[in-house]
């Protein structure tokens, strides 16, 4: 599966709906400091279901949802959309007959998150997964976050333990497991 387009509104600085279509190939963010180069790339971890606010610079889950300038007030929602195409085949079986993947995410101030595949509510851990098993997960070694060499430099044996656990495609396992323990 591939991405193919990210849609924005009211996450972090884009405010306005932002569409943006993802060629093959390489994709280059350019701009000042400050333009929102990081935001974009916290867009699609968090539409992949990240669950934790702190990696994404916030301090509540509701910070991600547009806090307003002197010029515009705050928004009370974002949403972030994700297209990804399936023409190699790769996506998971209950999704074989479709021919792209909208998964979506929508937070609303003091309400929550709320998930969708292809227009059908699904629970967090569905969208998790799905892209676990893809291994581009919102943590996936695909996504280096700004700072996040020297982390990893520096990181536990634990910590790195995870990494490299993602990297070898084997998070989506754990975590089936550990919802089988729990049954
Ligand atoms: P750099 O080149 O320094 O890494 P960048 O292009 O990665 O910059 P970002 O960190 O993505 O920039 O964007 C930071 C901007 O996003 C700041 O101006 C900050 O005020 C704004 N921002 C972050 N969260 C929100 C929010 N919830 N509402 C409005 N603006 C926000
Ligand atoms: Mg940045």
């Amino acid at each position: 599966m591939k991405f193919t387009r990210l849609r924005l509104s009211g996450f972090k600085s884009f405010v306005e709906p932002t569409d943006l279509l993802i060629e093959p190939g390489l994709t280059g963010v350019v701009g000042p400091n400050g333009c929102g180069k990081s935001n974009l790339l916290e867009a699609l971890r968090w539409v992949m279901g990240e669950s934790s606010y702190k990696s994404m610079r916030a301090s509540g889950m509701d910070d991600v949802i547009f806090s307003g300038t002197t010029q515009r007030p705050a928004r009370n929602m974002a949403e972030v959309v994700v297209t990804m195409s399936n023409d190699d085949g790769s996506a998971p079986p209950q999704y074989q007959d479709q021919e792209t993947l909208e998964i979506s995410r929508r937070i609303e101030r003091e309400e929550g998150s709320a998930y969708r595949i292809n227009g059908k509510d699904v629970r967090a851990r569905d969208v998790q997964l799905l892209f676990a098993d893809a291994s581009t997960g919102s943590r996936s070694p695909a996504l280096v976050r700004q700072g996040q060499i020297g982390e990893i430099i520096n990181a536990k044996p634990q910590a790195r333990r995870l990494i490299l656990e993602e990297a070898a495609g084997i998070t989506g396992l754990h975590t089936r497991r550990h919802e089988a323990e729990l049954k």
